[in-house]
């Protein structure tokens, strides 16, 4: 069978040309050559994230970052904002950390309000707290500026956003939104292999990771910033990684950041407009569905259409394209479908083909 192309909410489809940069011949990590490439990137991921901070590149997928922020921010108590299968592993790995930790649920599907949080903080017990921006088992996007806004009344609190599967499709102002640490694995929206992470602190997390005793070496945040300073990692990157960072980075400039928002935001229509031509409903609450994915219902919550996912799925597979068969405790009774990356509306129409053509075999 040939190339099989990938529409599962990440890993994404990689590009030839992304896969040429990954194979320039290799530097070393403390020569200048690094040195230059990183300064070379960094306005450019300065820009990205809106952010004067220095920009980190961590070799790892996002999961190290992560946890890595939970080591180096949580001191007393981390809330978990936890509405899905990402938001939800987050407060198991704050307790294999060692960390106190309690879980604001909701119901899968639904995003996180600042409401809800603001009832938590307000008791005094939080010292930290993690979100998910873009909920990729769920295809739910919980309202982030509102979320950040608390910010103001909760000064101390650690605000740790992960924005995996939205960084490079939709608007993050980390300056602006006054967060503390935003993330980001490469194999989503960046559109890059899997192995690489890019995140920002902000003047506050690090002062408190100083403090911090058992934060580790591999993910110590202090380390990230001193080394970042003279245009380097704490240990050696992912280097090929990083060169098809820049050329993806010089394609998102190229295009321009707005435009490559918008787009995504027409991908996505496209998408969305395919399901509820044929009879399904989506997953999220409505008003708070993903612009990187759609999550389907199917069977899920009682309306819509049902099909037989996994026939479905091998359908569209027989076509050469991978789609997802839902995640987690909705596997089947959901099915999820990618526009991140380099989805353009010919190539999103041409899946739409494809998905046509396979639902009329059922
Ligand atoms: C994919 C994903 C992760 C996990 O990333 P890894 O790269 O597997 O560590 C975390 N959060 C969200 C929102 C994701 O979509």
């Amino acid at each position: 069978m040939g190339h099989i192309k990938l529409h599962i909410p990440g890993p994404v489809e990689v590009s030839p040309k992304t896969f040429e940069a990954l194979c320039r011949p290799m530097i070393g990590h403390r020569g200048q050559g690094f040195k230059d490439l990183y300064a070379r990137i960094q306005p450019q991921l300065q820009t990205l994230l809106g952010t004067r901070q220095l920009v980190y590149l961590s070799t790892s997928s996002a999961w190290g970052v992560m946890e890595g922020a939970l080591r180096n921010l949580t001191s007393k108590k981390v809330l978990n904002c936890m509405c899905g299968a990402f938001s939800d592993k987050w407060f198991d790995v704050a307790k294999r950390c060692g960390k106190e930790a309690d879980a604001l649920q909701v119901p899968w599907g639904s995003p996180i309000r600042a409401e809800q949080i603001d009832a938590k903080l307000a008791t005094g017990q939080f010292d930290s707290l993690t979100l998910i921006h873009n909920e990729t088992s769920t295809g739910t996007m919980s309202p982030l500026s509102d979320v950040a806004a608390l910010k103001a009344r909760y000064p101390d609190v650690m605000f740790i956003v992960d924005a995996v599967s939205s960084m490079t499709a939709v608007p993050l102002g980390f300056d602006a939104l006054g967060i503390d640490v935003l993330l980001a694995g490469t194999q989503k929206a960046f559109a890059l292999p899997p192995g690489l992470a890019v995140f920002v602190a902000s003047p506050a997390a690090l002062a408190k990771a100083a403090t911090a005793k058992d934060r580790g070496y591999y993910f110590d945040f202090v380390e990230f910033e001193k080394n970042a300073r003279d245009s380097m990692t704490p240990s050696t990157p992912a280097i090929p990684h990083i060169y098809a960072l820049s050329s993806k980075l010089d394609e998102f400039f190229a295009e321009g950041l707005e435009a490559r928002y918008a787009r995504h935001g027409r991908t996505n229509g496209m998408l969305r407009d395919w399901a509820a031509r044929n009879g399904f409903t989506l997953f999220p609450e409505p008003g708070f569905e993903s612009r990187t994915l759609v999550c389907v219902n199917n069977g899920a919550r009682p309306e819509g259409r049902v099909i037989d996912v996994a026939k479905f799925q091998k359908l569209v597979k027989d076509q050469g394209i991978l789609i997802d068969g839902g995640y987690g405790k909705i596997k089947g009774t959901t099915f999820r479908i990618s526009n991140m990356g380099d989805e353009t509306e010919a190539t999103i129409g041409a899946l739409i083909a494809i998905l046509d053509g396979a639902l009329a075999k059922l």
